[in-house]
């Protein structure tokens, strides 16, 4: 399966499968929270719930996307904290949804489930 804009039907994400086994999420700071390959619907309340709902890549699956145009939301230490909004949106500027890989959380894409589909 891979990911597209709603919008405009762009590819958002290379292939990815469903992560069955979340003992391979890895909540260390700096890290990848989420193997390459796989999405999970995230759907736990003791983890970052801003983003519960949320379809949750590694940040090299993204594909076809930019930095959100607004600045404000661009923020971060070392990275892109993305507690400012979506941060990033597809090439036709469409948001679809956040990277963290600031220096004090572990690192993914969460996408918006409202702008992006499974295809
Ligand atoms: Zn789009």
């Amino acid at each position: 399966m891979k990911l597209i804009c709603k919008l405009c039907n762009l590819d958002v994400s290379k292939e990815v499968l469903e992560l069955k086994d979340l003992n391979l999420l890895n909540r260390n700071d700096r890290q990848d929270y989420i193997p390459e390959g796989f999405y999970i619907v995230h759907d736990d309340d003791n983890f970052i719930p801003r983003h519960k709902g949320t379809i949750i890549i590694n940040i090299k699956d993204l594909i076809n996307s930019n930095y959100h145009s607004d600045e404000r939301r661009l923020n971060g230490c070392c990275g892109y904290d993305g507690c400012d909004g979506m941060n990033r949106v597809c090439k036709c500027n469409h948001e679809i949804g956040t990277e963290c890989s600031d220096c004090w959380m572990p690192h993914y894409i969460a996408l918006n489930p409202d702008l992006v589909k499974f295809i």
